[in-house]
C-alpha cells in the first residue's frame, strides 16, 4: 500500500505556504512535512495561568497576560541614536510598563486596547517593575484561539516572516492532514520495553501537549528516537567491523623494544598499556578503529610512531594526518630523528603538505605510489586524488577534533581496510565517548609523563597585564621562551580586541625590549612561518607573538610561559591546548590569561581553567557550560544533529537507546526482516550515507 500522503511530500504542498514561506522554511532546513512535523518547540507556555502583575517577582523570567494602556516613543542619544517604545499594560491587578529598544516598528504594531502576552524578565528600576524586551504575542479576544489560549502553546524559533500564531496553524495543520498516516518505526517491544509513546501521540503532544506530563512522555520518546537513530549506524558499523578482513600485522616485540630502550625516556605506564592494546589490534586479522584519548603533552606521538613502526616492518605503508603544516613538519622532524636512531630496515619517510610545488608533490606522489615512501606525514593535502598508496597498512589520524567526520574518513580508503588509529586531546568523559564513539574502541593515557611541573594559571585583569609581562620577562631573563597569543591578527573596527600584528611592534619597542621577538600567523607564507617556528625551536628568538596556529600540537620544552590576550575571545578546549603549549619541560611554567571577560559563559570558562589542569575535566566543565550541540561542534559527527536529545542530561536515555541498538541488530544485522523495514527506512531517510553499510555482505 502506498500512503496518499507520504510525509516527505514537499512543504509547498501544504495549505498557505506559498514560495514566500516555502523559501524561509529551507533556510531553516525544513524542506518536508517530516522535517516540519519535526521542528520542535524551542519552549512552551502555560496559558492556563498567568502570574498577575501584581505578584511578579524580580529578577525572573515570567509570562503575563494584559491589555495596552498607552505607548510613547522616545529618542535619546548616548553613543549611538537609541529608540524606546515604551507601553504601559495593566491585567486586573496592577499595571507594568515594557519597554523595546530599537524596534520603532513597535509604534504602529501595539494598539492601544489589544491584548498582549508578554513574556520576559522583570527587572526593578527605583521602586516600579519593568519587562524590557519581552517576547510578545498579541492575541485575537474573539473568534476561536484554542491552538493560542489556555493550554499549553509552542513557542517556536521563527522562520522569517512568520508569526508564532501563523506557525502554530501551519504545523497544527499539517500534523491533522499526515498524522493519521504514520506508522511507528519503533517497534512495539521497544516501545514497551522503554515505556515509550507511540510516535503519533509524540509528535502530536510535543507541539500541542494536552498536559506537562505528556509533553514530558512525548519529549523523551523523541529523545529516544534520535539516540536510537543515532546508535544504530554506529553498532552497525561496529559489528560491520568484526566481520571485516583487515590486516594481520606481523609484531616483532623485539623491535619494539628496542625502539623503545633508544628513546630518551621511559615511557608511562599508560604509554605501554595503550602500546599493547594497539599492537594486539593491529595483529588480529580484525581491521582496527581505535580513538586514542590522551591529555595535551601526555605523548601519544610516540604512541603513534610505534604504531608506524610495526606497521612499516611488515612491509605496509603508514600514514599520519595531522591538521596543520606546522604540526605536519614537527612530526616530521621529531619522528625522523627517532626512527633515524633505532635500529632495523631502513625507513623512508616522506612530508606532504599544500605548500609543496608541484614538482615536488609529483615526485612524493611517485614515492608513495611505488611503495618507496614507507611513512607519509602531512595534512589534508594526503587526501588528494594523486595520492595513490601501494600498499597502505595503517592510517593515524592526530587532532583528529579538527577534521570532519568526512575527511576523516577519506584517508583510509585510500587502502584495503588499513589499520586505523585516531588521536585526539579533547578528551570526554568515558561514558559518554563510548556512546558517542560507539563503533570505536578506546584507549586512554590518563596520566602524564613524571616530572610535568603544574603549570600556573591566573586570571589577570587587562590592567593588571604588566603583571603578566612581567613574569614572562623573567622567564625569558632565565633564559626560556614565552607565547604571546592574540585572538586576531589585525584589529578592526568593529572588534575592540589587540591584534598579534600590532602588539608584536609594540611589545617589541617596548615591554619586551631587548629581547627578540617573532610573529607568526596564518597569513604569513608557509616557508615563513616554518622559518620562525625553527628560529623559536632552536632558540634564536625569546618570544613568539602568534594566532592561534600555534593551537595543536606544537612541542617546545623549553617554552615555560604562556600568555592569552582577550582570552574571553578563545573556547575552553581551545585554551586548555594552547595552556599544552608550555610545562613540557622540567621547569615550572605560567599561563597568563588577559581579560576583562563581561559575560557569565566567559567567566565560566576561564574560572575552569584557573581551576582545573586536567583535560577531562576540563572538558566536563567545557560540555556543562556549551551543551552537547555547541561542544561536538559542527565538524563532529550527527550528534549536533540531534533537535532534542541531549546526551550529558539524558545519559541514560542514550544508554538504553544504545543497548536496544545492539540487541536489535543481533537478531536482525541487515534489518531485513518485515518488522524492521519501516526502521530501515526511517534510518536511511537520516543518514542516507548509511545504504552502504546496509548491503554491505
Ligand atoms: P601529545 O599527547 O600532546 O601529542 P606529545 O606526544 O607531543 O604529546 O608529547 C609531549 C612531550 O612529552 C614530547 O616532548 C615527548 O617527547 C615527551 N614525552 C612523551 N612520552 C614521554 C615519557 N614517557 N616521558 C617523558 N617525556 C615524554
Ligand atoms: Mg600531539
Amino acid at each position: 500500500m502506498t500512503l496518499k500522503k507520504p510525509l516527505d511530500t514537499p512543504i509547498r504542498y501544504l495549505k498557505g505556504i506559498g514560495p514566500k514561506r516555502e523559501k524561509s522554511f529551507k533556510r531553516l532546513g525544513i524542506n518536508s512535512v517530516d522535517d516540519l512535523l519535526y521542528y520542535f518547540p524551542r519552549r512552551y507556555e502555560d496559558r492556563t495561568k498567568f502570574t498577575l502583575i501584581a505578584k511578579l517577582i524580580e529578577g525572573q523570567v515570567q509570562t503575563v497576560r494584559a491589555k495596552i494602556l498607552s505607548k510613547v516613543e522616545r529618542r535619546i542619544f548616548r553613543r549611538r541614536q537609541l529608540n524606546i517604545i515604551e507601553v504601559v499594560v495593566a491585567d486586573a491587578s496592577s499595571k507594568l510598563s515594557c519597554v523595546w529598544f530599537n524596534q520603532p516598528y513597535l509604534k504602529e504594531y501595539l494598539k492601544i486596547g489589544s491584548s498582549l502576552i508578554l513574556y520576559g524578565k522583570i527587572e526593578r528600576y527605583g521602586s516600579r517593575l519593568q519587562m524590557n524586551s519581552a517576547e510578545f504575542e498579541v492575541i485575537s479576544d474573539s473568534g476561536d484561539d484554542s491552538l493560542n489560549m489556555a493550554r499549553i502553546v509552542p513557542i517556536y524559533t521563527l522562520p522569517e516572516g512568520f508569526t508564532q500564531r501563523n506557525l502554530r496553524k501551519i504545523i497544527n495543520h499539517a500534523l491533522n492532514e499526515y498524522l493519521p498516516q504514520i506508522n511507528d518505526f519503533l517497534v512495539y517491544d521497544i516501545r514497551s520495553r522503554n515505556n515509550l509513546l507511540n510516535l503519533v501521540k509524540s509528535l502530536s503532544n510535543i507541539h500541542f501537549p494536552q498536559d506537562a506530563d505528556t509533553q514530558k512522555q512525548a519529549y523523551e520518546r523523541l529523545a529516544f528516537e534520535e539516540f536510537f537513530l543515532f546508535q544504530l549506524p554506529l553498532a552497525l558499523r561496529k559489528l560491520r567491523k568484526r566481520e571485516k578482513k583487515g590486516i594481520s600485522h606481523n609484531i616483532d616485540a623485539e623491535l619494539s623494544r628496542n625502539f623503545i630502550s633508544r628513546l630518551p625516556f621511559k615511557l608511562t605506564q599508560a604509554q605501554e598499556k595503550v602500546i599493547a592494546e594497539i599492537a594486539l589490534d593491529m595483529a588480529s586479522s580484525a581491521a582496527m578503529q581505535r580513538l586514542l584519548q590522551g591529555d595535551v603533552g601526555s605523548g601519544k606521538t610516540i604512541v603513534a610512531t610505534l604504531a608506524c613502526i610495526i606497521a612499516i616492518q611488515g612491509g605496509y605503508q603508514a600514514a599520519l594526518m595531522v591538521p596543520t603544516e606546522i604540526l605536519a613538519r614537527q612530526h616530521f622532524e621529531k619522528i625522523s630523528s627517532q626512527i633515524a636512531s633505532s635500529q632495523g630496515k631502513e625507513v623512508k619517510i616522506e612530508l606532504l603538505t599544500s605548500s609543496a610545488n608541484k614538482k615536488e608533490k609529483e615526485k612524493i606522489y611517485k614515492q608513495i605510489k611505488e611503495g618507496r615512501a614507507d611513512l607519509i606525514i602531512g595534512t589534508h593535502a594526503l587526501l588528494e586524488e594523486e595520492v595513490v598508496f601501494k600498499n597502505l597498512g595503517l592510517v593515524v589520524i592526530d587532532e583528529q577534533h579538527k577534521f570532519g567526520v568526512g575527511q576523516r574518513s577519506l584517508l583510509p580508503k585510500k587502502g584495503f581496510n588499513p589499520d586505523v588509529l585516531i588521536m585526539t586531546a579533547t578528551p570526554i568523559p568515558r561514558t559518554l565517548a563510548i556512546t558517542l564513539y560507539g563503533d570505536l574502541d578506546i584507549s586512554i593515557i590518563n596520566e602524564l609523563p613524571p616530572g610535568r611541573p603544574v603549570i600556573k594559571t591566573l586570571l589577570l585583569k587587562e590592567k593588571e597585564k604588566q603583571q603578566g609581562y612581567r613574569i614572562a620577562r623573567e622567564e625569558l631573563r632565565q633564559g626560556r621562551q614565552a607565547f604571546i597569543v592574540y585572538p586576531v591578527i589585525e584589529e578592526s573596527y568593529a572588534l575592540d580586541i589587540a591584534g598579534a600584528k600590532r602588539m608584536y611592534e609594540e611589545l617589541k619597542q617596548d615591554e619586551f625590549r631587548g629581547f627578540k621577538l617573532g610573529l607568526v600567523h596564518g597569513r604569513l607564507k608557509q616557508e615563513e612561518q616554518d622559518e620562525i617556528m625553527r628560529k623559536f625551536k632552536d632558540r634564536e628568538l625569546d618570544a613568539l607573538v602568534s594566532t592561534t596556529v600555534l593551537e595543536v600540537g606544537i612541542d617546545i620544552p623549553n617554552a615555560t610561559c604562556m600568555i592569552v590576550e582577550s582570552a574571553e575571545r578563545f573556547g575552553l578546549s581551545q585554551l586548555h591546548q594552547l595552556r599544552g603549549r608550555v610545562g613540557r619541560g622540567a621547569e615550572t611554567s605560567f599561563c597568563l590569561l588577559i581579560s576583562d571577560c563581561q559575560t557569565q559563559e566567559a567567566k565560566a570558562r576561564l574560572a575552569a581553567m584557573v581551576k582545573f589542569n586536567d583535560g577531562f575535566r576540563i572538558a566536563e566543565e567545557d560540555l556543562k557550560i556549551r551543551g552537547p550541540g555547541e561542544f561536538f561542534g559542527s565538524r563532529q559527527h550527527g550528534l549536533t544533529e540531534l533537535k532534542i536529545g541531549n546526551p550529558l542530561t539524558q545519559m541514560q536515555l542514550l544508554r538504553r537507546a544504545r543497548e536496544e541498538a545492539l540487541r536489535l541488530l543481533k537478531i536482525d544485522p541487515r534489518l531485513e526482516l518485515k518488522q524492521d523495514l519501516p526502521l530501515k527506512k526511517r534510518l536511511l531517510q537520516r543518514f542516507p550515507e548509511y545504504e552502504k553499510l546496509m548491503v554491505v555482505g
